[in-house]
C-alpha cells in the first residue's frame, strides 16, 4: 500500500524508522524480536534507512520486503543517491519494484565517511530532486515518494529560505510528503511548517522524533546530523546521564509531552526514530494512542 493511500484514510499517522544492523547478532535480534514487538504496536508504516551515518545499504530492501510480507505493514525503503551512479540507481529501483515496495524516501545521502569532500560527478544524481525527477519520469506514479525536511535548515544550506526553496523544488519534482530531521524544540517545527506553507507546499510535514535513551549518544548524534540540543534538554538529561533507568523513563516522558503538544497543534502524525529499540517506543506509543 502506498503511504499516500493511508493519508486518504487517516489525518494522523504514526510510523517507525529502523536501521539495518551491522552484525549477524543484530540481524537476528531485529528480525526475531524487535520487528515482532514493533509490529504489535500497529504502526501505519515502517521505514528502513539506507547507509545512514555510514551504516549498511545491502539489507534495506530485504528488510522492507520482510516487514511487508511478515507483518502486512506498509513499508518504505530509504534510497540515497550521491554514492551511486545513475545506472546503479536504475538497477536498485528495478529491485525495489520487483520486491513489491511502493514507497521510497528519496534522499541525496551524505558523502562516505572516508571521502567527506566527495563531489558527485556527471554519473551521479547530485540532489534528491534529481532522483525524484528520475523516478517520476521512469515510473510515473508507481511509487509514493517521501523526502527529508530540516526545521533547522540542512547543515549545508546557507539560510532557511534557501532550504525551503529547494524543498519546494523537491515537491514540484514529485515528492508526496516530508519527514523532518529530529528536533527537541517544537517551535522549530511550527516555524518550519509556517514557512513550508508560505512557500505554497501543501504536502504533509511529519515530525521526526527521537526518544532520548542516552545523553552522550544524543550529543554525538545531534552533532553529526546538525540538530540543536536546547538548554532544557541539557538541564534535564545531563544530571542523570549515568542513571540508565531514570534516563530512559525521563526520555519517554519528554517524548510523550513533545508528541502530545505536536499532535494537538495539528502535526499530521509522528515518525519515530526507533534506533531499533522497543521499550521506549512501546511506552510512548501506548501513552499517545488516543491522540493518533
Ligand atoms: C527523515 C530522514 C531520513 C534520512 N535517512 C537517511 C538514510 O536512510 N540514509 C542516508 O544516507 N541519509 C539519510 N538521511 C540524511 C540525509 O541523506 C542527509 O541529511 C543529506 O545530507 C541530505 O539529504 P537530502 O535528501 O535532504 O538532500 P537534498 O534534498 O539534495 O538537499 C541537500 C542540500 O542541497 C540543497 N539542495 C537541494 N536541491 C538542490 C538543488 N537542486 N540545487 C542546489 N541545492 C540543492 C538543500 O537545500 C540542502 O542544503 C535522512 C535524513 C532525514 C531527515
Amino acid at each position: 500500500m502506498k503511504i499516500t493511500d493511508i493519508f486518504k484514510q487517516k489525518d494522523k499517522t504514526f510510523s517507525f524508522e529502523i536501521f539495518p544492523p551491522k552484525t549477524p547478532e543484530g540481524d537476528i535480534k531485529l528480525i526475531h524480536e524487535t520487528l515482532k514487538e514493533l509490529s504489535l504496536l500497529k504502526p501505519d508504516f515502517v521505514s528502513c534507512t539506507y547507509g545512514a551515518a555510514g551504516g549498511n545499504k545491502d539489507k534495506t530492501l530485504a528488510l522492507v520486503e520482510h516487514i511487508q510480507k511478515a507483518y502486512d505493514i506498509p513499508s518504505m525503503a530509504h534510497l540515497s543517491c550521491i554514492t551511486h551512479t545513475k545506472d546503479e540507481i536504475c538497477e536498485i529501483v528495478k529491485k525495489i519494484k520487483t520486491k513489491g515496495i511502493q514507497n521510497i524516501l528519496a534522499l541525496r545521502g551524505d558523502p562516505p565517511r572516508d571521502n567527506p569532500d566527495m563531489i558527485p560527478g556527471i554519473d551521479n544524481y547530485k540532489h534528491s530532486s534529481e532522483l525524484i525527477s528520475f523516478l517520476r519520469k521512469e515510473y510515473n506514479d508507481e511509487f509514493c515518494l517521501g523526502v527529508a525536511g530540516f526545521p533547522e535548515k540542512h547543515p549545508l544550506s546557507p539560510t532557511k529560505e534557501f532550504d525551503i526553496k529547494y524543498l519546494k523544488h523537491k515537491v514540484d519534482c514529485g515528492a508526496d510528503f516530508i519527514i523532518t530531521q529530529l528536533f527537541f524544540d517544537n517551535e522549530l517545527y511550527y516555524d518550519y511548517v509556517k514557512s513550508v506553507k508560505a512557500a505554497g507546499i501543501t504536502k504533509r510535514v511529519i515530525p521526526g522524533i527521537l526518544p532520548i535513551t542516552s545523553y552522550d549518544g544524543l550529543i554525538k548524534f545531534c552533532s553529526t546530523c546538525g540538530a540543536s540540543v536546547p538548554d532544557k534538554v541539557h538541564e534535564i538529561f545531563a544530571p542523570i546521564r549515568d542513571d540508565n533507568e531514570k534516563l530512559i523513563q525521563t526520555g519517554i516522558e519528554f517524548a510523550v509531552n513533545q508528541c502530545k503538544e505536536l499532535l494537538s497543534n495539528g502535526a499530521p502524525g509522528i515518525h519515530f526514530y526507533t534506533l531499533n529499540k522497543v521499550y521506549p517506543i512501546k511506552n510512548i506509543v501506548e501513552k499517545l494512542r488516543k491522540f493518533c
